[in-house]
């Protein structure tokens, strides 16, 4: 087990606090549709939309900075999949604790200090980072097959 305080602090999660997850509107695509956000773990739709789509990509590889939640090598992109509560978004979704605030604050403050670093060491060793975050889970994820569409188009010859 990592010693990470996500895995670590799984169950304290205050889920009362965060949002369901928005389900694709109807007007994105028969693929997107066909995807039910709210009956998955966000890594596990992100995986499912990507691989609909018809990429392929490596799931927490070792030896990157960080562990993305996938890396698509061919693009040499990473994408990390996050909790806004434990990866600190800066959304309403987000509020520290009322009991031990002092203990919360500097362990997520941690969180986003270690996510930055790990983020600016993948962009030193030549990979694009997105993060895919849970608020936003349909509208993010979206996006990013878009821009994978848009590069496998230019990548093709
Ligand atoms: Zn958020």
């Amino acid at each position: 087990m990592p010693a990470d305080g996500e895995s670590a602090g799984r169950t304290r999660q205050p889920w009362s606090a965060l949002p369901p997850f928005e389900v694709p509107s109807a007007t994105r695509s028969r693929n997107m549709a066909s995807i039910r956000a709210a009956d998955t773990e966000p890594e596990v739709y992100v995986r499912r939309v990507l691989h609909a789509g018809g990429f392929r990509f490596r799931l927490r590889p070792r030896s990157l900075p960080g562990r993305p939640d996938l890396v698509l090598p061919r693009y040499r992109l990473a994408v990390f999949v996050h909790g806004c509560f434990w990866h600190r978004h800066d959304c309403t979704n987000v509020r520290v604790p009322r009991t031990n605030t002092a203990y919360w604050r500097a362990k997520l403050d941690a969180n986003a200090d270690r996510d930055r670093r790990n983020e600016a060491l993948l962009a030193q060793a030549g990979w694009a980072v997105r993060i895919v975050w849970q608020c936003r889970l349909a509208a993010d994820t979206a996006t990013l097959l878009a821009d994978l569409r848009v590069l496998r188009e230019r990548t093709r010859t």
